[in-house]
């Protein structure tokens, strides 16, 4: 399958990069690293005129810690560098493990952040993982500048809160609080090269190391038209004391939250499910790292 014909554009600076946006609009479309936009281009769903590279801007493939109140990551970090980078293991764990599931090898050495969330897709690994971590992604146009929440970007399939004329620049991610801990799961027909049937992320923070629960934060994906955070579960674990029961309980609120459908990769019965198993698993784990917080 041959690629269409399109204008392709490489700006070496981010005003040049929103300048050529601006006048583009609706006509263009921003290359990070390809995995979906050349695949939609070849199959004729997306018809740019115009492609605009931001390989060559400088600064958006940084991760840059700030103080210890958080971290900037630029919209053109690679999966790759996400899961390989040491702070973001640590501090930021169901980021870095769902960057670690995604896809396989090639596709996370070439997959950015930016692109996976602006795609907008349901199953999307790294979009639940980034609403528990509270990010906000900012947008910016040649004339304007705004933070958008994770949990509220998302729109419905394919459809985010990014307008034609905007660039993410960057994912801004607080640091979680003392005594935090996260998790990811990925549910596929296959350990690599899947896209999820089930994904779930968590985050814990504990009011010590043998504490109740100060904090609870559930995302899932490929459960309803875009991912899901699982505000009923957090609240319901708030101020409880972990244990297998909770967890239990936790997951099958969560269900309540969820409007899988079935196709060809599980059934909505198999999903309502696996939500249930795998929220219980996911804070099993979240609790595991939370207990052992280091300062
Ligand atoms: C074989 C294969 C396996 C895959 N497996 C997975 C998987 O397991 N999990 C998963 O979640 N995804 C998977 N994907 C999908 C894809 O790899 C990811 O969504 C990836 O993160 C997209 O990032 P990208 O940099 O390649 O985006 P691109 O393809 O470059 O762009 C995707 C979309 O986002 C827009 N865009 C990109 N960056 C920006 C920006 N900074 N500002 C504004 N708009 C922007 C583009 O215009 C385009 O519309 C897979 C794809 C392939 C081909």
């Amino acid at each position: 399958m041959l690629l269409p014909k399109f204008e392709y554009h490489e700006p070496t600076t981010l005003e040049e990069a929103l300048h050529l946006l601006s006048e583009l609009g609706g006509n263009a479309k921003v290359l990070a690293g390809g995995t979906d936009l050349l695949v939609r281009m070849k199959l004729n769903i997306d018809k740019p005129t115009h492609v605009i590279s931001i390989a060559r801007i400088p600064g958006l493939d940084a991760i840059v810690p700030r103080d210890k109140h958080g971290v900037t990551v630029g919209a053109g970090v690679s999966a790759a560098a996400l899961s390989r980078h040491e702070l973001m293991m640590d501090r930021f764990t169901p980021l870095a493990l769902a960057a670690g599931r995604l896809g396989a090898p090639m596709i996370r050495n070439r997959a950015t952040i930016g692109g996976n969330l602006v795609n907008g897709r349901p199953a999307a690994d790294l979009s639940p993982a980034c609403m528990v971590l509270n990010a906000k992604v900012k947008l910016k146009s040649a004339t304007a500048e705004k933070e958008v929440s994770v949990n509220e970007f998302f729109r419905g399939p394919g459809d985010t809160a990014i307008e034609p004329n905007e660039l993410m620049v960057s994912i801004n991610v607080e640091t979680p609080a003392p005594w935090s801990g996260g998790s990811y799961i990925k549910l596929g027909a296959r350990k690599t090269l899947e896209i999820s049937m089930v994904n779930v992320a968590a985050l814990l923070t504990l009011k010590s190391a043998d504490g109740p629960i100060a904090d609870a934060r559930i995302a899932f994906g490929a459960v309803a038209p875009t991912p899901v955070r699982a505000y009923g579960a957090e609240e319901f674990l708030v101020g409880k004391e972990p244990s297998d029961e909770v967890f239990q309980q936790a997951g099958e609120i969560g269900v309540g939250l969820c409007s899988p459908i079935t196709d060809h990769r599980g059934t909505m019965e198999y999903r309502c499910m696996m939500i249930e198993v795998l929220t219980k698993r996911a804070l099993k784990q979240a609790l595991e790292r939370a207990k052992s917080w280091k300062p």
